[in-house]
């Protein structure tokens, strides 16, 4: 009998996504419900994108879910090593292996003469997606090689007709091929993409279930056709339902807190947090709506997920945590788990060189660090009145450094320095100025220690949903006046680009 292996393959190029903790909650119960494994796998191949900080925080964050994996890149195993770039030298052979049997082409093209390529098969009425008909004679590419000239290699597909997809959840689906474009496999810089990683990956790691989220789904005719040329075994495939914004737009960072360590901060329960997504799109065969993670998995039956966009609710998720927080922890627990949460020395450490030299005896350190163990804080419409500032301009500075820092992926001090020093240049305000609705928006008071430090500590979702925050307490800005604004906030960078 086949052992059940499921994997979560997150890419490390940002904050660790609740949505990846979602997908991983669903494949770990999967495998331990099968008596199967659960293997964790990097698909760093974006060496642009990829960061070894955000890999440890996806692990990390994962592991203080208590998600944890049968296989990965800091626990190894037999099909190791569990890091596309460190496999990336055989990627190249398969996509070689599928040129040799016809299933594969040499591309010289840059992407200029596609996109020229599109424009003209588009004027002429035709489909003007990347097709096979491509590929150049076998001479003219062995010219091209011996002359070095860059090249992708690209994967034949078909030119029409209908791809069927079987999908755990939702049984067939049809794609038409006339939408597939001849997906590039292997990178002019010699790096595979996504497609061809992930499908000699799953097939080398033994994977016999992919689930993951349904935005995958139009890669499924891609990767079926792969598995198909290589004569491999297909996984089963299960494409979950997107996690959704209360609005019910998909879930995202400008509307709510996305990365699992906002909610470590906010000092939630991961005990909590998991029950949470567990309940999103799933339920335990009673109802309830309270369950640990043995228990979900002993319940679990993937058939039971429901299509219609799960909701992820911030204030439901905050009920939650307080159920468990009332009902199962006792006074010692309690006491041992909020000395963890507010004094490790990660959160500790990098306060002290800012309360030393303001205090004289400990007793000091609340006031004066209290909002850097908060979440939102109490704040009036008062507090960020401002001399030299009307409240139009406040709102602006608030939005404009809410868009800027949304846009910021290095989340550090001095990239949060420059991004503010640019927005207060760009709206010709002294940078105190411009920092006052910041600070107050962020520690609650124009006095505190250098508020770059501040947000760089509390991190881009904390920061972001403070912003925010106090933002909606201004009264924001309506529809017809956020058109306005933000026509304002791109000229505005235009300018100081
Ligand atoms: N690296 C992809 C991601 O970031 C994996 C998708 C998949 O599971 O196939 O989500």
């Amino acid at each position: 009998m086949t052992v059940v292996r499921t994997r979560i393959a997150p890419s490390p190029t940002g904050d660790p996504h609740v949505g990846t903790a979602y997908i991983a909650l669903f494949n770990m119960c999967f495998a331990r419900q099968h008596g199967g494994q659960f293997i964790l796998r990097i698909e760093d191949t974006d060496q642009v994108r990829s960061s070894a900080e955000s890999e440890q925080d996806i692990l990390d964050s994962l592991r203080w879910l208590g998600l944890d994996w049968d296989e990965g890149p800091d626990v190894g195993g037999p099909k190791g090593p569990y890091r596309q770039s460190e496999r990336k030298d055989d990627y190249k052979a398969y996509a070689l292996d599928l040129v040799e049997k016809g299933h594969a082409f040499y591309c010289f093209r840059t992407p200029e003469v596609l996109d020229q390529i599109r424009e003209e098969r588009k004027a002429a009425g035709l489909n003007p997606g990347i097709k096979g008909d491509l590929e150049l004679p076998e001479d003219e590419v062995k010219q091209r090689l011996a002359a070095g000239e860059s090249y992708v290699i690209r994967m034949k597909v078909p030119d029409e007709g209908t791809c069927v997809i079987d999908d755990m959840l939702r049984g067939t689906i049809e794609i038409d091929w006339s939408q597939v474009d001849c997906q590039i496999l292997l990178k002019s810089d010699g790096m595979p993409t996504y497609h061809l990683a992930n499908v000699v990956d799953d097939h080398l790691m033994d994977i016999t279930h992919v689930i993951r989220g349904e935005e995958w789904i139009n890669s499924a005719p891609k990767h079926q056709l792969l598995y198909k040329y290589f004569g491999w075994d297909m996984p089963v495939l299960c494409h979950m339902p997107l996690l959704r914004n209360p609005d019910k737009s998909k879930l995202s960072k400008r509307k709510n807190p996305t990365s699992v360590n906002y909610y470590e901060r906010m000092g939630f329960m991961p005990e909590a947090v998991v029950n949470y997504l567990g309940r999103m799109g799933w339920s335990m065969p009673d109802e309830s709506e309270k369950f640990t993670l043995d228990e979900m998995i002993k319940n679990f039956d993937i058939t039971r997920v429901s299509l219609g966009g799960p909701i992820f609710d911030v204030e439901k998720l905050s009920w939650l945590n307080g159920l468990w927080i009332r009902e199962n922890l006792n006074d010692e627990q309690f006491s041992q788990r909020l000395q963890k949460w507010a004094f490790n020395a990660e959160r500790m450490t990098p306060l002290i060189s800012h309360v030393k030299g303001r205090i004289n005896a400990f007793s000091d350190i609340l006031p004066l660090a209290g909002f850097m163990f908060s979440g939102m804080l109490n704040l009036t419409e008062e507090d960020f009145n401002h001399k030299n500032l009307e409240e139009g301009q406040v709102k602006r500075v608030l939005q404009f450094a809410l868009w800027k820092l949304e846009a910021q992926r290095h989340w550090n001090k001095e990239n949060i320095f420059e991004d503010i020093k640019a927005l207060a240049k760009g709206m010709e305000l002294k940078m105190g100025d411009f920092n006052h609705p910041i600070f107050v928006a962020i520690a609650g008071t124009p006095n505190s220690w250098s508020i770059m430090d501040s947000m760089a500590l509390l991190g881009p979702d904390m920061t972001r949903a403070r912003l925010r925050s106090a933002l909606n307490l201004l009264g924001g800005f309506s529809k017809k006046e956020t058109k306005r604004v933000e026509k304002e906030y791109q000229s505005l960078l235009s300018v100081i680009i």
